[in-house]
């Protein structure tokens, strides 16, 4: 099968932007033969191929990416490592659910936690929880619903409003705000680059190396623009670009968005704001509402806008409106840090299927596929890629039947059906959302 689009998203990733800047290590040219092949070196593929490699330190594993190491969406997200299910219901069988994914979310925090340490990698990892806003006391049954499925899990949060939400936060631009102590807050180019870094020796990373046409059968080939491999086995970790693969055609849609982060702010411009500590906020509406951290290195991010792309390249062009407009949210909650620049703005690729099951298991004799992320895939492809390898090496993992019990996606019609629902729902999102942005 070839492949007819490959991710582009034209503009500068502001977390690589800040930290020291990377060669590619290695781009694949002539002949390789592998065990094992991973096509997407994001969370899924990284965590696949590292497991696959201590199942079986006798084989050797290739790995091949499109882009550079920590540029495509693993590198470019807002930085939260996920814990917890959102939106969880109440009856007995979607809180066994909720109870699954939570414990997935945390399996793979769990995972990362130990490499960081293990490895040393920096990348500001702390574990800062997450508020999660309204801006408009007639939403305060948004918050009340999440209260009710936090207490049904037992999780431990706390509800903040009024002036000692707007003192932790620096802005009393919202109106409350449920908090939760567990989530990671972290630079995620930093960490892909470190999670490379640290690969076992029977892996090997090829970057800037597209897979341009993937022909399975009892062998495995995989045809880039300078060379080819060939393997027993492969496993896809292509994200929102797996929906140009059967069975990911009618299951899953690739969708951008896009984020910013400002210059650092001087001690005065802290002081302004009266030196708080770093934070991360959800809005209550993903898709209209902004994302917004305060980092360890004084610097705000802000996450807005959802757009299709169903050509998977958003262009500089197409991201420079959204430097106004991030810049506005920015002064909309902090108008004493009018004099505060914005550093970078850029875009980033998320997948999601219909009812939000993932696209994982095994697809083929000898073809695993851990894709359609839906977000949280800090979190969520680092544990869906090990447990899959787990799977796929005949390991025992009680994981496996939590990532099982997440279903399977449903159904999605072709275009330009298709291209008319996702529209229609974004813009219905976006007006429900209105009030909170
Ligand atoms: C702006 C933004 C903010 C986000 N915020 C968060 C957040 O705070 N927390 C969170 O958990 N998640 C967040 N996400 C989502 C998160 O980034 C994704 O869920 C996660 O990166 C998915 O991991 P993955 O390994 O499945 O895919 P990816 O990270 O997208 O990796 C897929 C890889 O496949 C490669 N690829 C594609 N096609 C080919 C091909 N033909 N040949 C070779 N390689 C190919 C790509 O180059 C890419 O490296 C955010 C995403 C964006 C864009």
């Amino acid at each position: 099968m070839k492949i007819k689009a490959l991710p582009l998203d034209d503009n500068i990733n502001g977390w690589s932007a800040i930290i020291p800047a990377r060669q590619v290590k290695k781009i694949l040219r002539g002949h390789v033969r592998a065990d094992w092949l991973v096509i997407g070196a994001g969370y899924a593929g990284l965590a696949f191929a590292r497991r696959v490699a201590e199942n079986h330190p006798d084989k050797q594993v290739v790995i091949i990416d499109a882009a550079m190491t920590g540029e495509s969406a693993s590198g470019r997200n807002s930085g939260f490592a996920i814990d917890l299910p959102h939106n969880i219901g109440s009856s007995t069988a979607e809180l066994e659910k909720a109870a699954n994914y939570r414990r997935l979310l945390q399996a793979g925090i769990a995972q990362l936690d130990a490499l960081i340490h293990r490895h040393q990698i920096e990348c500001d990892w702390h574990r800062s929880g997450k508020y999660h806003c309204i801006v408009r006391p007639e939403r305060d049954g948004l918050l009340a619903q999440y209260a009710d499925e936090l207490q049904a899990l037992d999780e431990p949060y706390q509800r903040l409003e009024g002036k000692s939400l707007a003192q932790n936060l620096g802005t009393d631009y919202y109106h409350a705000a449920i908090y939760t102590p567990s989530c990671v807050l972290l630079n995620p180019a930093a960490l892909v680059h470190g999670l490379v870094d640290s690969l076992p020796d029977n892996v090997t990373l090829y970057e800037k190396s597209p897979a341009l046409e993937i022909n399975t059968g009892r062998d495995v080939h995989v045809r880039t623009p300078y060379g080819e491999v060939r393997a027993g086995q492969l496993m896809v970790a292509t994200n929102g670009c797996a929906r140009q693969l059967a069975p990911f055609s009618n299951q899953l849609v690739g969708l951008s968005t896009f984020a910013t982060l400002t210059e650092p702010l001087t001690a005065e411009q802290q002081q302004r704001i009266g030196n708080i500590a770093a934070w991360g906020m959800t809005p209550a509406n993903a898709i209209a509402g902004a994302t917004l951290r305060y980092t360890c290195d004084h610097r705000f991010l802000i996450r807005q806008h959802v757009k299709y792309v169903p050509d998977y390249t958003v262009t500089a062009l197409r991201t420079t409106p959204l430097v106004v407009q991030h810049r506005q949210i920015f002064l909309s909650r902090f108008p004493q840090l009018a004099d505060v620049q914005i550093a970078h703005t850029w875009s980033g690729m998320i997948s999601v299927t219909r009812n939000g099951a993932p696209g994982w298991g095994k697809y083929g004799d000898n073809v695993y596929a851990a894709v359609g992320c839906n977000g949280a895939g800090i979190s969520k492809q680092t544990v869906a890629g090990s447990t899959l390898a787990d799977l796929a090496t005949g390991v025992d993992n009680p994981l496996i039947a939590d990532m099982l019990a997440l279903g399977k996606p449903n159904y999605i019609p072709p275009r330009p059906f298709l291209d008319l629902g996702v529209q229609g729902s974004i813009l219905k999102e976006r007006w429900l959302g209105r009030k909170e942005y």
